[in-house]
């Protein structure tokens, strides 16, 4: 099946750039050339449908669109060669446009579509890298394509309005790209075909902008056939990668979400990001070195955005940053196996307790707790078993604890308690209420201390530790204080 699959992926590859090869060696008469493109582009649009018949029938829409919007791109060379030959119209716009710009919204729909099935739309950084970027090729876009339009005042307005919506469908399909390839979906051949595809289009059609803005040099390149069947070249190969795309054996792993994380900030992306924010500044001095800043306040709002979009992804790094800090603290900082406090957190809780209850006047004790024949139950049960006596244990006692009490693992199976406000009869109690709540029928042995204002947290560890040491020696199962 799958290498079924592969192997009309490949056919159609093999046979789209032999049609696209052999274009550049095609007469030169208009028909046969036009005929050529619109044949290469519906052979694209068929190649779309049927990798999207493949999928499920839930999962077909998106192909569905990016073959409409193909079709209606292709359809449009050959409508626009008919306007020119057979009815000689040229000026804009022609019939053709709409054929044209149908493949913009038809696209991004898809590939929107496609974006939301790989991830969340609520992908806050995937959304600030595609503003970022598409708000500096914007900035550029508005101040060398859109904006000089409306000084060429022999067109009507809705000349303006078609001519300004081609650069306007570009910058739609950058979002768009730029918003997929920054998705948490999966990365694989189906993925860059499509991004090959959408980029190839952006570099054909930036590519006639260039063209359009150089004046005389790209007025003569313009003329020059060899060039310009390179250039719609360009328009066939982006067809032909939809096609590709489509026809990928994971062409449905597009549509499909991954675990991947999508706040990673590779230096690739780094660097884009990066040039896109310097656009503004860069236009700003070039435009200083002419002599006349003629889009300031474009300048000025493209910059404030680009500002406001980098602030907002540093915030994001950031808050990333603090998150996993704290995950690692709270990694560092607690028990593994049963979950409690360890002895890093103890000893960093102790002393702040002692200094609160010499400040409030208030007694705190703290005691030392360790299993009895511990050993012994691990031989008898296995190291597993005593595992899950351990945890049980834990959460036994925390359960008989008040709020403020603090349970802490610290080491082996010896835990230690601080009972904050505790004198040395309501400590007893609380220790006593533990030793009843051990699972499984098993006992330990306490050593007990009441701080006694003066001492540190190590001293009165201290002295627990040896009330624990009579109370293993006077039969275990008790609780035990030192004496005075
Ligand atoms: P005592 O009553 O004198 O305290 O005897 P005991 O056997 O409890 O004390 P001992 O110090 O001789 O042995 C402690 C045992 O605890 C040995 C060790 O294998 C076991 N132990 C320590 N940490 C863990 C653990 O994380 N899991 C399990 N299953 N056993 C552990
Ligand atoms: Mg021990
Ligand atoms: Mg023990």
């Amino acid at each position: 099946m799958t290498i079924g699959r592969r192997q009309t992926q490949v056919t159609y590859a093999m046979v789209a750039a032999v049609a696209i090869l052999a274009y550049q060696f095609l007469p030169d008469q208009a028909w046969w050339l036009a005929t050529w493109q619109v044949t290469i582009g519906w052979l694209a649009t068929a190649a779309i449908v049927l990798g999207a018949r493949r999928q499920a029938p839930g999962d077909r829409l998106p192909w569905y669109l990016l073959a409409a919007g193909v079709f209606s791109n292709a359809t449009g060379i050959g409508v626009a060669k008919a306007c020119a030959l057979l009815w000689n119209l040229s000026d804009l716009p022609t019939p053709a446009d709409p054929f044209f710009l149908g493949l913009y919204p038809a696209c991004a729909a898809g590939i929107a579509l496609l974006i939301r099935r790989r991830d969340r739309w609520a992908n806050g950084t995937a959304l600030l890298d595609a503003a970022t970027i598409t708000t500096g090729f914007g900035l550029l876009a508005w101040v060398y394509i859109i904006d000089p339009i409306n000084l060429v005042s022999q067109m009507d307005r809705l000349a303006h309005a078609v001519q300004a919506a081609y650069p306007i469908g570009d910058l739609l399909l950058l979002a768009m790209m730029t918003r997929l390839l920054r998705s948490a979906g999966s990365r694989g051949p189906a993925l860059w075909w499509m991004a090959g595809a959408l980029g190839t289009l952006l570099l054909g059609d930036s590519s006639w902008v260039i063209l359009d803005n150089l004046g005389a040099p790209g007025l003569a390149l313009q003329e020059t056939p060899w060039f310009v069947r390179i250039l719609e070249s360009v328009f066939l190969v982006a067809f032909s990668l939809f096609g590709i795309a489509a026809l990928d054996p994971a062409a449905g792993t597009l549509a499909k979400a991954t675990q991947e994380d999508a706040t990673r900030l590779g230096p690739g992306l780094l660097a884009l990001l990066t040039g896109a924010s310097l656009i503004a500044p860069g236009l700003l001095a070039l435009q200083v070195h002419e002599g006349q800043v003629v889009n300031g306040w474009s300048i000025a709002i493209g910059s404030t955005v680009l500002f406001l979009l980098v602030v907002a992804r540093m915030a994001g790094l950031l808050r990333e940053v603090e998150r996993q800090a704290r995950q690692v603290r709270d990694l560092a900082r607690s028990d593994e196996l049963t979950g409690l406090p360890n002895r890093r957190a103890w000893n960093d809780e102790v002393p702040r307790a002692l200094e609160r209850a010499r400040r409030d006047h208030l007694p705190v004790a703290a005691a030392i707790v360790d299993l009895d024949h511990f050993k012994r139950f691990n031989d008898t049960f296995g190291h597993p078993a005593g595992d899950r006596l351990l945890k049980a244990a834990s959460a036994a006692w925390h359960g008989t604890l008040r709020s403020v009490d603090l349970l802490a693992r610290y080491g082996g199976e010896e835990f230690v308690v601080l009972l904050p406000g505790a004198d040395a009869a309501s400590a007893y109690e609380a220790l006593s209420r533990m030793l009843a709540a051990t699972p499984q029928g098993q006992t330990f042995s306490a050593g007990l201390a009441v701080w006694d204002g003066e001492e540190t947290s190590e001293e009165l560890l201290q002295r627990a530790d040896q009330a624990l040491y009579a109370a293993k020696a006077r039969g275990r199962n008790r609780i035990e204080t030192p004496v005075a």
